[in-house]
């Protein structure tokens, strides 16, 4: 008879989030911004936190980067704890990739350079691994040209390259789209989707456009007043949303 390995989880069942937080809360001035949120987001997931303007999107988020420091709660990556209130890796010790709205390009170096700014090592290899990310975003041709010869779609995908260049574990998007052209949107967001999947980072986008997570995300976090209010796949929170409120901030969005 076969004997039976015991005590053997499958590896699937121990495989940690990539990105975890648990009950993070801030306040600025005595009023809740951040209100008890926990959140899970796994390799080559991308999950969306949507939710009105002001409702604490961006402040969760850069207390993720590390640029705000929570009042308590803990971000854990791979399962390894990097951030509660006593114990914290600074945010270039991280390995998290941002991309934000207003996160341009530095206007006075080439392209290659935008894209080999955070990379470390020889210059052959920081070479080879821009020529990589510029094949990817389809922007070789560029690779000596600087940022006011490209167009803001094509800038946005150069901002793309450079936060991808150090093979960030996790990718934060700050409604990374919106400073862009309606008939750009569309294809951006696919293509940044495509690329974001072949380099299996897990990503964290932030939006107030329901569009843009059922159109990007495989999990949507809604978010109001604070709080996590609903969460779930695209489909299942956008066809039964969870109260009134929900229901408006859909409508209103349309
Ligand atoms: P969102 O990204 O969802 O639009 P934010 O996280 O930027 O929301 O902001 C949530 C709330 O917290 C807003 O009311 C904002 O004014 C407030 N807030 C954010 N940062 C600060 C700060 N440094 N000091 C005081 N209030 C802040
Ligand atoms: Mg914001």
């Amino acid at each position: 008879m076969l004997e039976k390995p015991v005590n053997e989880a499958p590896l699937a069942d121990v495989t940690p989030p990539r990105l975890e937080i648990r009950n993070l809360h801030r306040s600025f001035e005595g009023r809740a911004v951040v209100d008890d949120v926990s959140l899970r987001v796994m390799p080559g997931q991308v999950t969306c936190l949507l939710g009105p303007s002001g409702c604490g999107k961006s402040t969760t988020l850069r207390m993720i980067a590390g640029v705000e420091m929570q009042d308590s709660g803990q971000i854990f990556v791979d399962g390894k704890l990097i951030c509660d209130t006593v114990f914290r890796v600074p945010p270039e010790r991280r390995e998290i990739g941002l991309m934000f709205q207003d996160f341009a390009l530095f206007p006075h170096l080439s392209v290659a350079d935008n894209v080999a700014y955070g990379l470390k090592g020889s210059k052959a290899d920081k070479r080879a691994r821009v020529e990589e990310l510029l094949v990817r975003v389809d922007l070789l041709r560029f690779i000596d040209g600087y940022p006011h010869q490209l167009s803001g779609g094509e800038q946005q995908r150069v901002a793309l390259a450079r936060a991808l260049a150090p093979k960030p574990r996790i990718m934060l998007m700050d409604e990374p789209f919106s400073g862009l052209d309606n008939r750009l949107r569309d294809g951006i967001r696919d293509e940044t989707l495509a690329i974001l999947k072949e380099e299996d980072t897990a990503v964290l986008l932030v939006t107030h456009e329901p569009d843009e997570a059922m159109r990007m995300a495989d999990e949507i976090a809604l978010m109001r007043d604070g709080k996590i209010v609903q969460q779930g796949a695209p489909y299942n929170v956008y066809t039964r949303p969870i109260d009134r409120a929900s229901v408006a901030f859909f409508s209103d969005a349309n």
